[in-house]
Formats: C-alpha cells, sequence, structure tokens
C-alpha cells in the first residue's frame, strides 16, 4: 500500500472527508483547483446549510432519506456552522433559514475547507483524473465481499489501503463532476440508479407560459400530478421562463419530474404521436383557493359589472398573465357581468389549480445536481461503506441523494464526507 486514504474528487464532500481522514490523505481531483462548484454556490455566494434540524433536512430529501440519519445526526447544520466558525468562517441564517458566510463569499468556504484538509495532513493532487477501480475477491471471505486492490489514475497506479468516492453527479460538468463517479462505481459492481437532471427549469408542453418570461409569482405552487407522486403542493416564488417555469417550487419537483419522463420514455414514449409529459397543478397564489377566487368574482359581478374581467384580473397579478388566463378559461375580454358561471369558475380553477404538462427540464448544463447515482442499499448507513467492497466508501452527490433547493445539498457532502472521512481513518487504524 503507497497510500492510506485516497478520495476521488475536491469538491465539499472530498474535502470534508479530507479533514477527517487522517495524515497520509490523497486527494485527487481532475481539475486545477480543488471547489470549483462550490465557488458557483448560492449565486457565488454559497448557502452552504440551512437553520434546521437533522429530520429537516431528511424532509428536504423525500422518501428514501432515511438513510442519511446517522450521517446528519453527527454533523447536523448547527454542527456544520461551529465547524466553519473553528475554520474562521462565520455565518449568518437569512429570514428563510438559508445559512450563508457572513462574508458572502464562497471562495472563503472552499479556501478554509482546503486550508483545512492540508493542515490535518492531506495531500491534495489537482489535475489527477481516476480513470479505474480495480477490485479483488476478498480472500476466505464468505459473504464473497470484495477490496479495491489499486487505483488507476491518468498519472499511475495508486494502492491506497481505503477509497472514498466523492466524484460528484452529472450536473454543471464543466465545474468537474462529469459523470464519471457513476462508471468508477458500476466499475466497482456497485448499482447506480439511472442518473437525471435535477434542480433544473422545467419545459412546458404549452407555449403560452413563455410568452410571459421574467414574470415572478411571489407566493406561488406546484406540484406533481400523477399517481404515486412522492408530494404535496411545494410553495415560493414561481417564474415563468423562455422555456416554461422555474423559481423554487418549479426547481424541487425536476428531478422526481425527470425521473419520471426518463421512465415513460423508457417505457416507449407517451402515446402516439405524443412527447412524453408529466403533469403539473400550478397555483399562482397560494393564499387563495379556487373559492375564494369564485367569491371574488362574485363580487366584482355586484359591484362593478360593467368592466373587463381580465383588467379586474390585472388588479390582482401582472397584466399579461390576467389576459392569458382570461383566454384560456374562455373569457376573452367580456365585461364581468356578461362572463358566463363556466368561464368563471374555469378561471377560479385555472388560478388556484391550473394544469400544465412538461416534456423536460433545461438539462444537465442547467441542473444545479443530480437526481439517481449510487444505490443507498448498496452502502452502509453508519459509515457510508459499500456493504460489497469493503474499503470502498461514497459520499456526496455520487450517491442516490437530492435534496430541495435552500442549502440542503451542501449540508449532505459535509455531513456524509465528515462520517466517511471518520470511517476510512478507522479502517486504517
Ligand atoms: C450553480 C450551482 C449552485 C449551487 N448552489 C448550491 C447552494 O447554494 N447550496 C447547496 O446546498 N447546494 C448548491 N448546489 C449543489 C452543490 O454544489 C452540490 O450538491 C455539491 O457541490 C456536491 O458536492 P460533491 O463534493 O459531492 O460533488 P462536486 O462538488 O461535484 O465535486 C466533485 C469533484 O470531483 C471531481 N471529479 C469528478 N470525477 C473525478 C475523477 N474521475 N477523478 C478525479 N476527480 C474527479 C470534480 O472535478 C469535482 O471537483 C449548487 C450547484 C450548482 C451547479
Amino acid at each position: 500500500m503507497d497510500t492510506g486514504v485516497l478520495i476521488i474528487g475536491g469538491g465539499p464532500a472530498g474535502l470534508t472527508a479530507a479533514c477527517f481522514s487522517g495524515p497520509g490523505t490523497v486527494l485527487a481531483e481532475r481539475l486545477p483547483q480543488v471547489g470549483r462548484k462550490l465557488l458557483a454556490t448560492g449565486g457565488g455566494r454559497c448557502n452552504l446549510t440551512h437553520e434546521i434540524d437533522a429530520d429537516g433536512v431528511i424532509n428536504a430529501f423525500g422518501r428514501t432519506a432515511r438513510f442519511m440519519r446517522p450521517a446528519l445526526l453527527a454533523f447536523p447544520p448547527q454542527a456544520i456552522r461551529a465547524f466553519f466558525s473553528d475554520l474562521g468562517v462565520e455565518t449568518l441564517s437569512e429570514p428563510d433559514g438559508c445559512v450563508f458566510p457572513v462574508s458572502q463569499k464562497a471562495a472563503d468556504v472552499a479556501n478554509a475547507l482546503e486550508r483545512a484538509a492540508r493542515a490535518r495532513g492531506a495531500q491534495i493532487r489537482c489535475g489527477t483524473r481516476i480513470v479505474r477501480l480495480l477490485t479483488e475477491e476478498l480472500p476466505g471471505d464468505a459473504a464473497c465481499r470484495r477490496r479495491v486492490k489499486a487505483v488507476e489514475t491518468d498519472r499511475g497506479l495508486l494502492h491506497p489501503e481505503a477509497v472514498i468516492l466523492a466524484a460528484g453527479g452529472q450536473s454543471y460538468p464543466d465545474l468537474g463532476s462529469d459523470g464519471s463517479g457513476f462508471r468508477l462505481a458500476c466499475q466497482a459492481g456497485l448499482e447506480v440508479t439511472p442518473p437525471v437532471p435535477a434542480l433544473a427549469g422545467l419545459v412546458t408542453r404549452e407555449e403560452w407560459p413563455k410568452t410571459l418570461a421574467g414574470i415572478v409569482l411571489e407566493h406561488g405552487g406546484m406540484r406533481v400530478d400523477f399517481k404515486g407522486a412522492s408530494r404535496p403542493m411545494l410553495t415560493g416564488p414561481l417564474l415563468f421562463t423562455h422555456k416554461g417555469l422555474s423559481g423554487p417550487p418549479a426547481l424541487n419537483c425536476s428531478g422526481e419530474i425527470a425521473a419520471r419522463l426518463r421512465e415513460t420514455t423508457e417505457a416507449g414514449g407517451g402515446g402516439e404521436g405524443l412527447t412524453p409529459s408529466v403533469p403539473v397543478r400550478v397555483c399562482l397564489d397560494t393564499r387563495r383557493s379556487g373559492e375564494d377566487w369564485m367569491r371574488l368574482f362574485g363580487e366584482w359581478r355586484a359591484r362593478k359589472g360593467g368592466r373587463a374581467l381580465h383588467n379586474l384580473l390585472a388588479g390582482e397579478m401582472p397584466r399579461a398573465l390576467a389576459v392569458a388566463l382570461c383566454g384560456l378559461a374562455g373569457a376573452g375580454d367580456a365585461a364581468v357581468a356578461r362572463t358566463g358561471k363556466q368561464a368563471l369558475r374555469a378561471l377560479a380553477e385555472a388560478c388556484s389549480d391550473l394544469r400544465l404538462h412538461i416534456t423536460g427540464t433545461e438539462g444537465w448544463s442547467r441542473a444545479m445536481v443530480t437526481r439517481g447515482g449510487v444505490a443507498l442499499k448498496e452502502l452502509e448507513p453508519s459509515t457510508l461503506a459499500c456493504r460489497k467492497v469493503v474499503n470502498l466508501f461514497c459520499v456526496g452527490e455520487v450517491v442516490d441523494l437530492d435534496g430541495w433547493c435552500g442549502g440542503y445539498n451542501l449540508t449532505w457532502a459535509f455531513a456524509s464526507g465528515r462520517l466517511a472521512g471518520c470511517a476510512g481513518a478507522r479502517q486504517l487504524s
């Protein structure tokens, strides 16, 4: 063995692992610099965690996220903030719970992590790409487990005692994570859930939302509308774009939508001649139900009956949206008193529970994270070691876990990196 722990990837998960995996650690990063994606997070400000407890983080990751519990209990958001404070990076929490460095500079977070990893004895080798994991059977093991015996890099072979795979997902490939982590995991015999883009803008089948690009609905909501969909309405500012919809509710729905689209395509498409699509329901103002809108229309009929419905509606939302919705509901530009009950009902439904169809996301180059990755059943949650490959650990986004916007994905990167770093160090002793 020429190396203690070898960490593949110098993102937040790999750098954190390097802070805990003990002296003799080598971290290999394919780019000339570590933490490239970290520098881009939070628009350069780095939303590094959320002011919430471990269970709150788990809730942001969906059904399978109980898996994260040991990592998050050992390194919850509060402990992450204390860790960075010890490294000289003070943090503050914004009113929505998102936590940023006081300096508002992602570079301070990345530099602190890199400094700490080096100070704790890790050797960082930038410009080194890992190309292959070579495994062998564990001699005499009744469970037929394997171990990594060597790692092929573009600069030669390494023989580490333990390997932490922290190569990220597949989104924003220019920032380093190009899906090679998934290929390495497959080589090692691990099951990888097919990756799809997540936290990405949505493309609508309907053309009319695209004509409203730039409009923001501060109190918007969205839910995915198919049998078995995982979530109720997700709320927050909703943004119309040139392709369809964005903003936190749309971004947070995008992983589930992309996975569903992939399944539909693999099963043969969306029906004869149809591009596959996923139905969603959009609420334009979560403070108002369909009944509330009907009551408001009733008041308009009683008091302002001669005025055009779209002009009255334009007092409640941007005019272009009001006009588009009146058109959809069949109300046109008629006076409110002359608009039939059926059209008013259709308009109330459009305002509170609008049906749209999503045909895709804005893709890998615009997705903030990856859904899919190393299947959770391959990993032991208390250490993040692979069940089948005893000296291999998987951390961060390479694992099949993706969370909402709001600092949750970095929280997982830090917490998983720490857990596997400590476990890797224990394996050496
Ligand atoms: C624009 C943008 C903004 C974001 N903002 C936020 C935010 O504010 N808050 C938040 O919580 N999350 C945010 N995220 C998500 C967050 O950045 C990721 O979830 C997180 O970086 C994942 O960490 P990681 O260490 O697992 O992977 P990465 O950060 O992707 O790091 C993986 C590293 O491995 C290297 N690598 C890959 N393959 C190899 C190989 N074969 N050999 C050697 N090295 C390799 C890559 O070059 C890369 O440096 C954002 C993402 C993007 C794209």
